[in-house]
């Protein structure tokens, strides 16, 4: 047990703060924007994606992100309960549903790049930036689950 990698070892709300930064594989998913079907809480991810992404899926204002994007995804483990929107690929969702990392993941494979290369991240996405696109328009660059 105690040789078992931390992610197979420990519940996410047992992890350090380290650990579960470390979950994050990079993949700018939830970066995209969402909107909500006010009628059955569906969530539809699109391909415009918040005007702070930068081409290699990172974030150019982390320090501040909270400030400058209200709705800025901030994941708490005490949130775990609430992560069936995220992407079917977040490593908290899919650890939240009891599956594996898949191979792709940098904790895996020990290559950050790998996610891109595989085409999991949206690096490989036709985005548009939400400073771009009227937010009255964004239901027209819905896509498929991500
Ligand atoms: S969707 Fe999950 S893994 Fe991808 S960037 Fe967001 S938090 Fe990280
Ligand atoms: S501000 Fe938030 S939503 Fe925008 S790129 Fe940074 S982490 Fe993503």
């Amino acid at each position: 047990m105690a040789d078992q990698v931390f992610w197979k070892r420990k519940t996410l709300q047992e992890m350090s703060q380290t650990e579960w930064e470390s979950l994050c594989d990079g993949c700018g998913k939830c970066c995209l924007q969402k909107l909500e079907d006010e009628d059955d809480g569906m969530v539809y991810y699109t391909r415009v994606v918040c005007r702070y992404m930068t081409d290699d899926c990172r974030c150019s204002e982390y320090q501040n992100r909270h400030e400058l994007v209200p709705n800025c995804v901030w994941l708490r483990p005490e949130d775990v309960e609430n992560f069936f929107w995220l992407p079917s690929t977040c490593a908290y969702r899919i650890l939240a549903e009891g599956r594996d990392l898949p191979l792709w993941h940098p904790l895996v494979s020990g290559d950050p790049h790998l996610i891109h290369a595989v085409n999991i991240s949206v690096s490989h996405m036709d985005l548009v930036a939400d400073d771009q696109v009227p937010e009255d328009d964004w239901q027209n660059y819905v896509i498929d689950n991500v």
